[in-house]
């Protein structure tokens, strides 16, 4: 097995690794990192959680610090592109932690915020730039950034750029780069569009690829159940109680909805412990370890918190919510069968909106998931639609392409929705509707859906490609 050692990258980021507790390379990593650290042009078939971005970002740092030139003013020598500006904010902090003894400069370009700090931030030149391509262009048109001196062009989630409209924007950027460059190219999935773009973008490139994370869901059985919002407690203490339960770890989309469930789940008899972005550093790694090692059987974690978790043996995930990024839900299902294991993963969804979400999951896995209907009969769910509809971003249009990058955007083919994942403002706004949502109030509503919960077997395992829908 590769280490990181092997890779022979300067001191300051094995350092920088150490301290980030990485010991192992992914399979994206021991792929890409020693065929970037020789100047090769790499496209690569990853999708986010697999550790694509340290896949691109240690060989680059290592290559700059091979060839450490003060950059030029108002220009960068790695340039990084993104869809969305949550993405571009994760990959600029993974650089910032990897670079963190090597005093790497950096900067965000990213829609949706005012410009004039991102210029004065390139002014002096910086080594890393990270950026959604149309705020990018509108930098590079008002004279704030040029683009002939980048040495390293990384296009991250190229599908996704495509899918949101990007292309042209992206062939106008790659039209001002320098010919000698090189270039890093990921992308979850490789259709025909994406495979001709990295034709034009790419020289010679090395292929690299790991395993799709929808292969992932293949060995997992998904289960769907329509409960009422109020009962979802209890029918998760129930499941708990009643599944063959080893490990679970519950998702959440907010960290107040993450406090709320271990309460509910504390007062029904199960010990459970949560982490999120409120909890200390601290408080994360003890929870942590006391599920690792079995002593906590039960956590609770929002999508933030959770990556980065790589616990072997959770035989079951629970999704209190339904995510409103269909990849997300990939992502947290796919914390179960591990190394092979096969897994449950359950998921409560109440309500039209999260009927939505669950109709976007489908198509992204090419899966009609059956529903167990649990909703009491007769019961009407309060949860207040208007306001959901009211913290949807708007559709991107040509001129509000400053704001180009919002994750809310909506593509030709994939809805987003505020929630987890989206920027500060909408998660809160989802915090909102969380705790907007009826009380349980000491009234047993949905208990008897749980009692029918008892009389039914479980459904057979969903088939893998029942019904391709794109
Ligand atoms: P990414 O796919 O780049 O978004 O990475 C997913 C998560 O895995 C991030 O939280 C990384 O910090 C973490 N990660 C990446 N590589 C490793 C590694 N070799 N060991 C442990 N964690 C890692």
């Amino acid at each position: 097995m590769t280490s990181f050692q092997d890779f022979g990258l300067a001191d300051p980021i094995s350092r920088a690794l150490a301290e980030e507790n990485y010991l192992t390379p992914t399979p994206i990593q021991a792929q890409t990192i020693p065929l970037a650290l020789t100047g090769r042009d790499v496209v690569g078939i990853a999708q986010t959680g697999t550790g694509k971005t340290a896949a691109f970002a240690l060989p680059i740092l290592h290559r700059i610090l091979q060839n450490r030139i003060k950059p030029q003013p108002k220009s960068c020598r790695v340039l990084v592109l993104s869809p969305t500006r949550e993405l571009s904010g994760q990959i600029l902090e993974s650089f910032n932690a990897y670079g963190r003894h090597m005093r790497l400069t950096s900067a965000l370009a990213i829609g949706g915020v005012p410009m004039g700090r991102q210029v004065r931030s390139v002014m002096q030149g910086v080594e890393v730039m990270v950026a959604t391509p149309g705020r990018l262009l509108d930098l590079v048109q008002s004279n704030g950034l040029r683009l002939g001196n980048v040495e390293f062009l990384v296009l991250d989630e190229a599908d996704r750029m495509l899918d949101m409209g990007f292309i042209n924007d992206i062939r106008k950027i790659v039209g001002k780069l320098p010919i000698k460059r090189q270039t890093l190219f990921f992308s979850a999935t490789m259709p025909k569009d994406i495979a001709e773009l990295a034709e034009q973008m790419l020289r010679d490139p090395a292929r690299v690829a790991v395993t799709p994370v929808a292969s992932t869901v293949e060995r997992i059985e998904q289960r769907i159940i329509q409960v009422d919002h109020a009962s979802k407690p209890a029918f998760l203490a129930q499941l708990l109680k009643q599944e063959q339960v080893d490990r679970a770890l519950i998702f959440t989309r907010t960290k107040h909805g993450a406090d709320k469930v271990v309460k509910s789940l504390e007062r029904a008899g199960i010990r459970a412990d949560a982490i999120h972005g409120n909890k200390s550093q601290n408080h994360r790694e003890r929870v942590l370890a006391a599920f690792r090692t079995g002593e906590i059987r039960t956590l609770v974690a929002t999508d933030i918190a959770a990556r980065g978790i790589d616990v072997d043996g959770i035989t079951h995930v629970f999704n209190f919510d339904l995510p409103n990024i269909p990849e997300t839900y990939v992502h947290r299902i796919g914390r179960t069968a591990r190394a092979g294991a096969d897994g449950v993963a359950i998921s409560l969804v109440a309500g039209a909106e999260e009927m939505a979400y669950l109709r976007d999951i489908e198509k992204l896995i090419r899966v009609t998931l059956p529903r167990e209907d649990r909703r009491t009969p007769g019961y009407r769910d309060a949860v207040p639609q208007q306001q959901h509809r009211a913290g949807r971003p708007a559709q991107p249009t040509h001129s509000a392409r400053g704001a180009d990058a919002a994750p809310g955007a909506k593509g030709p083919r994939r809805r987003r929705r505020p929630g987890h994942g989206a920027p500060a403002a909408n998660r809160h706004e989802a915090a909102r509707h969380e705790s907007s949502r009826p009380s349980q109030g000491g009234k047993t509503e949905g208990m008897q859906g749980v009692a029918f919960l008892h009389r039914e077997s479980r459904p057979a395992r969903a088939k893998p490609n029942q019904r391709p829908q794109r």
